[in-house]
């Protein structure tokens, strides 16, 4: 649908709704800006480790509220999202709700999918990998038949049982296996022994294997590794980047993280001046942020947007998996629409 010249006011709509839909009670807060009676839909997901909550978000969108209020479509949305930036520091998943939804909403005016800003395609449907988490044997077995329409697995190491884990998958499979350490290996010399130990193994990559402040060690890893290592935690935001460029050899770029899409697709184009490898990732999110981040997986080297398939109840729906690639609905916007009554 197209909008008149007319310009129209913003509507921030209360009160955020918080869905509950997982077995840990992990919460998204989904946001809904509308214009003209077309709504946006944006979502935080709120992982523990960078700070923010429902509450956290709750308290930011409020703010933020104030200064949408101001705004009327056709809009300059780099100014806005600056702006909203600006209100506090950190508070990337609550910032991400309000880009993913601007983005949503600016596309569904227009009349096309987000991609479409950047000109990228939508269509080259990538490989997504599928997470087997830590796990006893007869689990991950289970969950390696439920992944059998994915071409990439990505395994969580970083514990006492690695070996066995990979050993169990391989009893099973030969596919490819992303792996992703969340900072578990306590020094670089036991970081490099474990890769050594991967590298014959169908490993496409090894993400953040020491801790996310551990740079020296990331640059000593980065030099001796036989396989990629992708930065995860030590990399958030754009300004992350130049400090981080030279120590791995690719980055995890994550909208929760680094604020929305308008800061990730700079990211990933920096990132690619500076030769890095890009893999772009998700928290537990629904179909609404993954969609969204799905805009720019044309962009990627790889992509891990399972957050739909690890939760039990989606919210969303026009985003779907077929033999391990995702595909989406190419409406305009992020092309999701709710599932349900939230
Ligand atoms: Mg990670």
């Amino acid at each position: 649908m197209k909008l008149s010249s007319v310009p129209h006011t913003l509507e921030f709509k209360y009160p955020f709704k918080i869905a509950l839909y997982s077995r840990n009670t992990t919460a998204v807060v989904i946001t809904e800006i509308s214009c003209e009676g077309i709504i946006g839909y944006g979502e935080a997901s709120m992982p523990p480790y960078l700070g923010e909550s429902a509450e956290t978000v709750l308290r930011f969108l409020s703010k933020a509220k104030k200064i949408l209020s101001e705004y009327k479509f056709p809009l300059d949305l780099e100014e806005l999202l600056n702006r909203i930036d600006l209100i506090e520091e950190k508070n990337t998943a609550a910032k991400a709700s309000i880009d993913i939804a601007l983005h949503d909403l600016k596309g569904k005016l227009e009349g096309k999918p987000c991609y479409e800003f950047w000109n990228l395609k939508g269509y080259e449907a990538p490989n997504t990998s599928i997470t087997i988490g830590m796990d006893e044997p007869e689990v991950i077995l289970e969950k390696l038949k439920d992944a059998d329409a994915f071409k990439i697995l990505k395994v969580k190491l970083g514990g006492v049982n690695d070996v066995d884990i990979v050993h169990t998958i391989r009893s099973y499979t030969d596919k490819a296996i992303s792996v992703d350490v969340n900072q578990g290996w306590t020094n670089k010399e036991e970081a490099l022994e474990r890769i050594q130990w991967l590298k014959d193994k169908n490993v496409l990559f090894v993400e953040q294997p020491l801790k996310k402040e551990d740079l020296a060690g990331a640059v000593w890893l980065k030099e001796r590794s036989p396989l990629p290592i992708i930065a995860d935690e030590s990399i958030q935001r754009y300004a992350d980047l130049e400090r981080i460029k030279d120590c791995f050899h690719g980055i995890n770029v994550k909208l929760m993280k680094c604020s929305g899409l308008n800061e990730a697709h700079k990211i990933i184009l920096q990132a690619k001046k500076y030769d890095l490898k890009v893999l772009i990732g998700c928290m537990s999110e629904t179909s609404c942020a993954i969609s969204a981040a799905a805009q720019l997986s044309s962009l990627a080297d790889w992509v891990d947007l399972d957050g739909p398939l690890l939760i039990k109840k989606d919210l969303f729906k026009g985003l779907s998996y077929v033999e391990g690639k995702i595909v989406l609905s190419g409406k305009p916007g992020i092309g999701v629409e709710r599932a349900e009554d939230l």
